[in-house]
């Protein structure tokens, strides 16, 4: 999953910025309104969590103007404590859902979890198939009733493939889902992930489409 952060405030925008990583996320940061939007305009990102009071754009403006132009992604609000008129106006300009400055880096996770599910059509944060069961809020998976040990990344991968069983997900749009900004894509990274989840899984598992990307077939 890839996320755009804005957020201006240095140490807490590092702090998010790491919290979500460890998750498995990857995370562009920006620290002003229109570096924001220059972003979005550029590049495709599954939420985007917005600060509000930014420099040279302010954050509610960057939320309408992207709601004018008719861009949906999920975009979570961070508000200031006592700030109840902004998160009600951000709510109303079309954010998703807001947090509450000074937050807990877990609510903020499972707050965004809860939001890419919503997206993805799933209330329900576990993915079935077959043997396998991956619980998405907490990173756990269990494998013919055994818990399964996964990296953030190699969850992340496999639940990009688990989204949408069938659909071919080419090895760009996987080391989207893994990087962000500024982080150094290691070559073969996707196939040393995909290589090391079917040791885990079976060599069936995620399935090679020559030249195009890598699949979970829609049935086990
Ligand atoms: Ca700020």
């Amino acid at each position: 999953m890839r996320l755009l952060l804005v957020e201006d405030d240095p140490m807490i925008g590092e702090g998010i910025r790491k919290g979500l990583r460890q998750d498995g996320f990857a995370v562009d940061w920006v620290r002003d309104g229109q570096a924001a939007e220059l972003a979005v305009a550029n590049d495709v990102y599954d939420l985007v969590v917005l600060d509000l009071g930014l420099p040279r754009k302010d954050g509610l403006e960057v939320l309408a103007g992207l709601r004018r132009k008719g861009n949906s992604v999920p975009v979570l609000v961070l508000t200031a404590r006592d700030a109840v008129p902004d998160r009600i106006k951000g709510l109303n300009s079309g954010a998703d859902d807001y947090v509450v400055k000074p937050f807990d880096l877990d609510e903020l996770g499972a707050r965004i979890r809860a939001l890419l599910r919503r997206r993805a059509g799933r209330a329900d944060p576990v993915i079935e198939y077959g043997e396998l069961t991956v619980n998405a809020s907490t990173h756990q998976a269990m494998f013919h009733g055994q818990d399964l040990a996964l990296s953030a990344r190699e969850f992340a991968v496999l639940e990009a493939l688990l989204e949408r069983p069938g659909a071919i997900l080419s090895r760009a749009q996987l080391e989207e889902r893994l990087y962000g900004w500024g982080e150094e894509v290691e070559s073969n990274a996707v196939e040393v992930y995909v290589h090391s989840l079917r040791r885990k899984l079976g060599a069936d598992f995620i399935r090679n489409v020559r030249g195009v990307g890598y699949m979970i077939p829609k049935r086990p």
